[in-house]
Order: C-alpha cells, then sequence, then structure tokens
C-alpha cells in the first residue's frame, strides 16, 4: 500500500516567527528556511522528527502556492541532501520531478489558462480597476502563472472580500487572502488537479491531505482524508467542507505538530 501525503507548506508544516504562535518554546524550533541570511520559517522538533521518519510505504508531496525559487529554500522539510521526489509548486501550475519542472504538465495549464483567458494580462485591468485604494503596497507576478496583492492589512476593507470575490470569480479567478498577500488565482490552477497527476506518477492507492487556506480546499476535497489547520483562512472563512475533511483542535505551529502525529498515525496503520 503507497499512502501520499499531500501537504501545504507555509501555515500548516511550516510556520514564521509572526504566524506561529506563542506556544512552542526556542528549545523546541527547528529553522526550516532561511532567507536573506536570517531564519525565516520553522517546524517544532517533533513534527520535523515525524516527517522525515515517515515509513517507507508514505509518499511525501509539499504542495504549494510558492514558487520553485522560493520552495527551494525550504529545506528543513528532509532530511541530508534528497529532496522529495515529486513538488507541486506555484499552487499547481508546475509540479517538480527530481528537481525539475515537468514541461508537458505545465503546457497543458497554460493552454487551459489561455483558453480561458485567465492570463496575467487579463487580470491587470481589473485588477486596478477594483484596486485603487491606498491598501495596495505592492503587486507581484509568480512565474507568469498568477498575481497576488502586498496588502496593508490595517487599510484592507475585509468587509468587502465577499464582494470582491465574487466579482472576480465571475472572470475566473479565485482569490484568497493569506496574512499580507492577497492572491488571484486562474480556476484552472489547481493543487487537487497537480495532486492528482503525481497520484498516478508514483501509484498511490490512498491520499490523505493537510492544508489551511482557501486554495488548498481544492486538495483536501479530493483526497480521501483531509485536515485543516484550525488557525487558517479556510476555517475562518466557514467554508463548507465535506466530512473525511477534520479540523486540527491547535492552533499555530502546534497545529502543524497534531498533523504530523495524525499522519505518523496512519503510517503505522497501514504499514
Ligand atoms: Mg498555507
Amino acid at each position: 500500500m503507497t499512502i501520499l501525503f499531500a501537504s501545504d507548506l507555509d501555515q500548516t508544516l511550516i510556520y514564521s516567527r509572526r504566524s506561529m504562535g506563542m506556544d512552542a518554546t526556542e528549545q523546541e524550533l527547528r529553522e526550516v528556511e532561511r532567507y536573506e541570511g536570517r531564519p525565516q520559517s520553522f517546524m517544532t522538533r517533533k513534527s520535523q522528527r515525524a516527517l522525515w521518519e515517515l515509513g517507507n510505504e508514505m509518499v511525501f508531496l509539499p504542495v504549494t502556492t510558492r514558487t520553485q525559487e522560493q520552495y527551494e529554500r525550504v529545506t528543513g522539510i528532509y532530511e541530508g541532501e534528497e529532496p522529495p521526489s515529486f513538488a507541486v509548486i506555484s499552487n499547481g501550475a508546475v509540479i517538480l520531478k527530481d528537481g525539475e519542472p515537468v514541461e508537458e504538465w505545465s503546457d497543458h495549464i497554460r493552454q487551459q489558462c489561455v483558453s480561458r483567458k485567465t492570463i496575467i494580462e487579463e487580470l491587470m485591468p481589473e485588477i486596478r480597476r477594483y484596486f485603487s485604494e491606498d491598501w495596495v503596497l505592492r503587486v507581484r507576478e509568480a512565474d507568469g502563472w498568477f498575481v497576488y496583492l502586498i496588502v496593508d492589512r490595517e487599510r484592507f476593507p475585509v468587509e468587502r472580500l465577499l464582494e470582491y470575490t465574487t466579482a472576480f470569480r465571475e472572470i475566473g479567478w479565485n482569490m484568497s487572502l493569506q496574512g499580507r498577500k492577497l492572491y488571484f488565482m486562474p480556476e484552472s490552477i489547481t493543487k487537487a488537479g497537480a495532486m492528482e497527476y503525481v497520484k498516478e506518477e508514483v501509484g498511490a492507492d490512498f491520499v490523505v491531505a493537510a492544508g489551511d487556506s482557501l486554495l488548498d480546499l481544492d486538495l483536501l476535497e479530493s483526497a480521501d482524508k483531509g485536515i485543516l489547520a484550525a488557525h487558517g483562512e479556510a476555517v475562518r472563512s466557514n467554508a463548507q467542507i465535506s466530512s473525511h475533511i477534520t479540523v486540527t483542535d491547535l492552533k499555530g505551529i502546534k497545529a502543524g505538530e497534531e498533523i504530523m502525529a495524525q499522519v505518523a498515525g496512519l503510517s503505522i496503520q497501514y504499514r
């Protein structure tokens, strides 16, 4: 039996100082990402151990909205020099196999984006039309696939989020607000689609998925078992979830630990 553990990274398995909460002591923390010479993301020692020591029956698949460059900084999610053989990055627009993008996959996604007109050139005028407000600090493009705004959370009008979400949904873009980042994701770019591709490739019989944001929900829905972090955007926005998805009891970096404990339990159960 092969189990695929398909997991989001940020605020699910790995945490910044800002997102980890107050429950972990300094001694418990393990640095998993360094950026510009400084520790950027962490796991607890316990959850890093559990992740490193998943049995041979279990395949770990990182599934992240990070770009390749951002993903490759996260070296603490595996032991030694050998990263997981597959990774889903750019929210599913790119699949890395042995560190290299699978071209046929990204070509297929690109075609879908073009035929549905969900390409950045079509989005930018809409963004300018809706968001001339002073809460947009920066506009970023992620490797030509999607866009995110860095927003000033103090000034961001949360009460209008539903209105924005509905408007952009109608033109084929899903929105997600994570910390200071407001994402605009083409509907053809999903974590679930890329996960299914890898599931076939590795011949997995069972998928357990973990996540925290609205961009993780399709992944959790298409898995056999889903675990949602209690502190995340998906729980906060009262999104509809199916019965095979459970919510953690704990929040912050301790939710990450709870997720890894559950996954390790499954790995033993099916060994
Ligand atoms: Mg996340």
